[in-house]
Parts: structure tokens; C-alpha cells; sequence
């Protein structure tokens, strides 16, 4: 077994706190990986708080990893001790089914998705995620990092970049298309981001005053505050794609009334409580309310190799175990541009 370091939350009520636990001897087909960045998501702290009501504790968190890889399995063919490895948001499934074998592992059709963390293997034992110093996953859901990339700038790119990248894919973001990205945070600037370098014109919303000039840096062709009442009516209409990035409860009718006939919202952001919508506000136009989750491994290496290509990674402010408090508070009031990476150089339990 491999001792490892962490951070654990071990109940709803606690912040996360060094935690040692072990992670399995490589088996064949697995890659250990020494973690080197990984992101803090909004799900860590819906999850570490229980907020979906589907919390196992104690719960390690982190699913936005990129490490070294320290050890493989006789039979894995992908990678070589002291290449650069990521791990995103699911690391097993059914690998039978439908969506498994055309590559949405996520979309698991026996239900047999497994998540980084906040679930448990096949035996039944707790995973643990990338708050720690090591990790053992099948090399099937380990991914290929460019090694262009800055390794703790790319780390995001783990769970917010495939987020918005698979959505604006399906939903053909590009030339000659409209697109509205609402809400500028770790998910949200991804979006922005993608939807940029995929050719669309991208309108940014944001209830951040003082979001709206990085927005138009990140690459927005327009940037739309939301805080007045209204503001939406000059816009009505004209949207071919809107994806949703916001992590709490939020009207939606304005943004379904800038659709266009046909045309589609989609939200990747989870918040605690259900969003309203109104019949009136899709049915009078034939417009689509819709959801996204994560993405497969298929479409995480596309968009690696994507980001490789473009240059894209997120912007990212560095910080460390002993500020994961402030961290976690400053996600929660939206005061962070745009993603924290945790270093695990500084995990002082080692
Ligand atoms: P985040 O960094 O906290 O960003 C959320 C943004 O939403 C904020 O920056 C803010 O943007 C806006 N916002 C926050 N509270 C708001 C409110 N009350 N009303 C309106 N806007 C508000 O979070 P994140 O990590 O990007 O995650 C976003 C959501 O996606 C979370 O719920 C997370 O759990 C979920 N998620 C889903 C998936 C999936 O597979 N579907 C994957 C990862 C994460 P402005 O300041 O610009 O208004
Ligand atoms: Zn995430
Ligand atoms: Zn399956």
C-alpha cells in the first residue's frame, strides 16, 4: 500500500483537515502518479458541505489533477515513470454499455460511473482525491497532458475546461454563432475562453462589476452585467447558445427570453436548489432547456490536445493547504479570478 497525505473533510460541518490514508499498490493496469497541482472546484465545497445530500465521509476532495508519474503496471502502455499525467472528474465506469463504449464514460448507463471522489471503487472502499500528494488510477482515465502547458494553469483544465468545452461542441459554438457564457468564475472564464478560440461571438455575463474588463480580455466580444432589472430586453432574441456557469440559485427567464426559435440554454452549473422555469418562457419559441456533466475521456484528451494546440489554460491564482479556508470562502463569494490551484509542495503534513 502507499501512504499518503491529504486533506479531508470529515463531516458537513468541518473544513477540510490533514489526513493520512493509503492508496493501492499499482495493479497492472494502473499509473501512480505524484501530484504536483490540482484545482479547487465549486463541487469540492457543495460536496465537502453536503449541499447534494450524497456526501461520504471523510471525503478527500479534488478531481482537477496533474501530477508525475512516479510507478506503472506491467501492462500500461500509455505513459512512463516521469511522464507529466492528469486526472479529471471519473476514473471507472462500466466500460461496457452504450456511452462507455462511444466514449461518455460520465453518461455510464449501468450507473457505474465512478467519480474521483464522493464514491467508492468497485470493492466498495472510499476514493480519495487530489488533495493529496499521490494518486492510483486505471490508466484508461488518465489523461495526456501537452507538456506546452504550464502544469498548474492546465490543471483546471481537468474539470472546468471539459465542463464548457463539451457543451459548446455539442451545441456547435462557432462562426457565425451567438454564443452567452452567464457567470465569470472557474467554469465560466473556461467557457469564455472556448468559446472564443471555437470562433463564436461570445457575450459574457456577469453580476461583477469588476469582472467586466478582464471578461473582455479573456476574450468576450461583449460583456453584459446582469444586476439591473430588465437589462436583458435590448437583447431579446438573439442567442443561438447560452450555457449556464452559475453555482446558486438564479432566475432564469431573462436568459431564456434572449434565445432565439429553437435555440438552447444549457447549464452546467449544480446548485443546491431546483431553477424555475416558467412554460411560458420555452414553449412560446420552441427553445430547449438542457444539462451537461463533465465529459468522457475521448473528449477530455480532444480538448487537451485542444488547449496544447491554442495555448489555453486557465487563469489561476496559486495558493496553498494552510489557506484552503480563505480559499473555499473566496470561491463562495465569487471573488476569485478565475481558479485556485493548490500546490502540493505545500502540504505540511508530509
Ligand atoms: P465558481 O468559480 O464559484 O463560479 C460561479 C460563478 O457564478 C461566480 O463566479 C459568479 O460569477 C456566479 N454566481 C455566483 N453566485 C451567484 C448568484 N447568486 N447569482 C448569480 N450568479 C452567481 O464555481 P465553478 O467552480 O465555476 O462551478 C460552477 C458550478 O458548476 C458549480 O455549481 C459547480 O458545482 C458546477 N459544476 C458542474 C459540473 C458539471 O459537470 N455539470 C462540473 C464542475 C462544476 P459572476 O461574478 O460573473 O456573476
Ligand atoms: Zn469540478
Ligand atoms: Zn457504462
Amino acid at each position: 500500500m502507499i501512504k499518503t497525505h491529504g486533506y479531508a473533510a470529515q463531516s458537513a460541518t468541518s473544513a477540510p483537515a490533514p489526513f493520512d490514508f493509503e492508496r493501492r499498490d499499482p495493479g497492472s493496469n494502473d499509473v501512480h502518479i505524484a501530484i504536483d497541482f490540482c484545482g479547487i472546484c465549486h463541487s469540492d465545497i457543495h460536496q465537502a458541505r453536503n449541499e447534494w445530500k450524497s456526501s461520504i465521509y471523510p471525503m478527500v476532495p479534488g478531481h482537477e489533477i496533474v501530477g508525475t508519474v512516479k510507478q506503472i503496471g506491467s501492462a500500461v502502455t500509455k505513459f512512463k515513470v516521469g511522464d507529466r499525467a492528469a486526472v479529471g472528474c471519473l476514473i471507472d465506469s462500466c466500460r461496457n454499455c452504450d456511452s462507455c463504449n462511444a466514449g461518455e464514460e460520465q453518461y455510464c448507463e449501468n450507473g457505474a460511473t465512478i467519480w474521483t471522489y464522493n464514491s467508492k471503487d468497485k470493492k466498495g472502499n472510499i476514493n480519495f482525491g487530489g488533495y493529496s500528494d499521490s494518486i492510483v488510477t486505471d490508466e484508461r482515465f488518465v489523461l495526456k497532458m501537452p507538456l506546452n502547458l504550464d502544469p498548474a494553469a492546465a490543471a483546471p483544465l481537468l474539470c472546468a475546461g471539459i465542463t464548457t468545452y463539451s457543451p459548446l461542441k455539442h451545441w456547435n459554438a462557432g462562426p457565425g454563432k451567438k454564443v452567452g457564457i452567464i457567470g465569470l468564475g472557474g467554469l465560466g472564464h473556461m467557457g469564455l475562453k472556448f468559446s472564443h478560440a471555437l470562433g463564436a461571438h461570445t457575450v459574457q455575463f456577469t453580476t461583477s462589476a469588476s469582472k467586466i474588463e478582464s471578461a473582455k480580455k479573456l476574450g468576450a466580444d461583449e460583456v453584459i452585467l446582469t444586476r439591473e432589472s430588465n437589462w436583458h430586453v435590448p437583447h431579446a432574441g438573439t442567442f443561438d447558445f447560452i450555457l449556464d456557469c452559475v453555482s446558486a440559485k438564479h432566475d432564469l427567464t431573462p436568459y431564456l427570453a434572449l434565445l432565439k426559435r429553437d435555440s438552447t440554454l444549457c447549464t452546467v452549473g449544480l446548485p443546491e436548489e431546483p431553477l424555475a422555469i416558467p412554460a411560458f418562457s420555452v414553449g412560446l419559441a420552441r427553445k430547449s432547456f438542457a444539462g451537461s456533466s463533465v465529459g468522457g475521456l475521448k473528449e477530455t484528451q480532444e480538448m487537451l490536445d485542444f488547449c496544447g494546440k491554442h495555448n489555453i489554460v486557465a487563469d489561476i491564482e496559486m495558493t496553498s493547504f494552510a489557506k484552503l479556508d480563505e480559499a473555499w470562502d473566496r470561491v463562495l463569494t465569487a471573488d476569485v479570478k478565475y481558479r485556485f490551484v493548490l500546490d502540493l509542495k505545500t502540504l505540511n503534513n508530509k
